[in-house]
């Protein structure tokens, strides 16, 4: 067999769902797995449909899940004249015909159909014309006509199904190649643009299967070779219904805003319908390797939310922190200021990606950080009695605090060295620690007593990481205001 090519075809009239995702990271991995060629085409010949945010979202969607083309980005709008030239080969050689008829009369004849119980299709009207009934100066439609009689059938072996699918010829109208405004119908230039790519296999989403009999038709009244097809079941909500807004994000830069990392939505994506084994953990290049349409469910996908977060902590635990600070930083959105590429941030996110599931959460959960001071809460006191023990122990804290050895807060973090940037930090945390259980064990006092009051002062919250990073990161000066503020705070 020649070379496996596949393609992703998509109409630019919304944003990357996350279904058309699938379907072409499906027909990607399909070709690399068998060092074939993957290409993108972007099929724009719905000019009032078709917005150029749309097109660019699919196309940066798409680098960003690293599902990448292998040839230039073909337009269809730019292919006018290639469609021209064989819709005048099928009229040419029989096999198309014009079509003059108005609006009004197919919608009269549809309604006469449907009277009779008939299945409403086109009635042939123009099929037969003679010559001299071919005015062209009326509008016209292209036509293509149909093989007729009892025994003509169109059919494929679907390669997800496994299966024959086979309809009869007379079950499939004349349709439409090329409208009133000379534009052509997506079955007539898929066809078209999919033979002249040399596209082996198509795979995409099962709502085109009453379209592939047409474009098989097409293939072989143009001699063309008919390609390989599978077609890919849909992707539900949890409600049994077609994933939509009503479930969520549905657009791959939702999720991307929303904090997640192209690995886990790439990992999640490929294991909704498909699977090796029970494994559940795959990067591209397993992937690649492990590929296959036999593998691929023949029923519909549940979307599972939960199991993407899962899947998104685990990326987001395997990552190093200071590859972490510049994915927060890339997400944008909100007027944040980018996070620092610093030693101090990096403890804090190292010790804080345990326990995010989104990139945005991660950022949520520095916020204690990134935020110059911070407003204690009056409810996150609520049920917890500071008394004078307390307020003696801020004093004594802020004196710990104070006696530091500011060498310990002097270090160079070199990110080239990524060893050595973590022996630094790790040197610094352990002297706060030592320094600090000094401090707890001559106050007579344990960890556990006074953990929650140290959180509070210096995060404004009962949850944060390890206190030792907290303290490594905001610094002598600022843990020192904060102790004085929250005892103020409590010293009511
Ligand atoms: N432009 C079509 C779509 O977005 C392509 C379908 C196909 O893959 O043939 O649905």
């Amino acid at each position: 067999m020649d070379d496996i090519k596949t393609r992703f075809a998509p109409s630019p009239t919304g944003y990357l769902h996350i279904g058309g995702a699938r379907t072409a990271l499906f027909s990607y991995v399909y070709a690399k797995h068998s060092g074939g060629k993957f290409v993108l085409r972007i099929e724009d010949t719905d000019f009032e449909r078709s917005e150029r945010v749309f097109e660019e979202d699919i196309i940066d969607s798409l680098k960003w899940l690293s599902i990448i083309s292998d040839e230039d980005i073909a337009y269809q709008s730019k292919r006018l004249d290639i469609y021209k030239t064989y819709a005048e080969k099928l009229l040419r050689e029989g096999r198309a015909y014009y079509c003059f008829c108005s609006k009004e009369l197919l919608e009269e004849d549809r309604n006469s159909l449907i009277a009779e119980n008939k299945k409403p299709m086109y009635t042939g009207r123009c099929r037969e014309l003679k010559p001299d009934e071919i005015l062209l100066k009326k509008p016209y439609v292209i036509r293509f006509r149909v093989k007729r009689g009892p025994a003509e059938t169109t059919g494929f072996k679907d390669l997800i199904r496994n299966q024959f699918i086979s309809v009869n010829n007379d079950e499939i109208d004349d349709f439409v190649l090329v409208r009133e405004d000379g534009i052509p119908t997506y079955n007539f230039a898929v066809t078209i643009d999919d033979a002249l790519t040399g596209i082996t296999h198509i795979i995409r989403g099962d709502d085109h299967l009453s379209n592939t009999p047409k474009q098989i038709m097409l293939y072989n009244a143009l001699g063309f070779n008919v390609p390989a097809f599978a077609h890919v079941s849909m992707i539900l909500g949890p409600d049994g219904k077609r994933l939509s807004k009503r479930h969520g994000a549905t657009s791959v830069n939702q999720y991307k805003q929303e904090g997640f990392l192209p690995e886990a939505l790439v990992n999640y994506l490929i294991r909704l319908g498909w699977s090796h084994g029970n494994d559940e953990i795959f990067s591209m290049d397993e992937i690649i390797k492990y590929f296959d349409l036999k593998n691929i469910s023949k029923s519909a996908a549940i979307f599972n939310t939960e199991k993407l977060l899962w899947l998104n902590s685990h990326y987001i635990k395997s990552k190093d922190p200071f590859e972490l600070i510049g994915l927060i930083n890339g997400i944008g959105g909100d007027s944040q200021k980018p996070l620092a590429a610093a030693l101090d941030t990096a403890a804090l996110v190292d010790s804080l990606k345990t326990r995010a599931k989104t990139l945005v959460e991660l950022r949520q959960k520095l916020g204690f950080f990134t935020n110059e001071s911070i407003e204690y809460k009056g409810e996150i006191i609520n049920g917890l009695n500071f008394d004078e023990s307390d307020l003696g122990f801020l004093k004594s804290f802020k004196e710990f605090i104070n006696g530091l050895d500011p060498k310990i807060f002097n270090y160079n973090a070199d990110l080239e060295n990524k060893e050595k940037t973590a022996e630094e930090l790790k040197k610094s945390i352990d002297a706060i620690k030592t320094g600090f259980n000094d401090f707890l064990s001559k106050n007579g006092q344990t960890m556990k007593e006074k953990a929650m009051l140290i959180r509070l002062a210096l995060t404004g919250e009962k949850i944060s990481p390890p206190i030792f990073e907290i303290i490594f990161s905001l610094g002598k000066e600022r843990c020192a205001e904060r102790i004085d503020k929250f005892y103020d705070f409590i010293n009511i």
